[in-house]
């Protein structure tokens, strides 16, 4: 399977601001409140049912459908890390997949075994983000704007990054990572 090229997608949760409100046929400050709540919130799109998910103090590792290749069902993998700061700040950290597999062929790995299944798409990428944002805030009762409760400083995420530190060298759309 080839490596996906860069292209626009269909999928707001895919698209910039700019390529929202072309969607839209308006300008982007017309849409911009509108495309910051689904980006921020995912309001107005529809979040995938986890497949599997395991808890484990307070680290919580989740997985998303991913389409299928080969008969296969394929996933993605993300884990919330909660962190504490030498000082006894609270905050969470999000590790999100950027690819299905790894084409980088470390012998004792098992998903370099696996080879690069494929990319995920930007909207794939942010979709992680989305529901790891929902069980945040169903585990913490943290209100909708993020704040409040669950010791976490009213911060959801002090960083995100990509799962595997080949991902973000070899995946061919990096556009998600200026979406977090
Ligand atoms: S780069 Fe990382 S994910 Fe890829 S095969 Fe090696 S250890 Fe596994």
């Amino acid at each position: 399977m080839t490596e996906s090229a860069v292209t626009v997608s269909t999928d707001p949760l895919g698209m910039t601001l700019g390529d929202f409100a072309a969607m839209r046929k308006t300008h982007p400050q017309a849409v911009r409140d509108e495309y910051k709540r689904m980006m921020r919130r995912g309001e107005g799109v529809a979040l995938p049912a986890i497949l599997r998910r395991v808890d484990d103090e307070g680290t919580v590792k989740f997985c998303l459908p991913a389409g299928e290749a080969n008969g296969q069902q394929l996933e993605t993998e993300s884990v919330i890390i909660p962190m504490t700061s030498y000082r006894g700040t609270d905050w969470c950290t999000l590790c999100v997949s950027s690819q299905v597999g790894c084409r980088m062929g470390c012998t004792f790995c098992e998903t370099g075994r696996m080879g690069l299944l494929r990319n995920l798409t930007a909207g794939e990428i942010v979709r992680q983000r989305l529901v790891a944002r929902t069980i945040r805030t169903e585990a913490k009762g943290l209100n909708a704007e993020g704040g409040g409760g669950g010791g976490c400083a009213g911060r959801w995420w002090a960083e995100v990054f990509f799962g595997w530190y080949s991902e973000h060298c070899v995946h061919g759309d990096g556009r998600a990572a200026g979406q977090f």
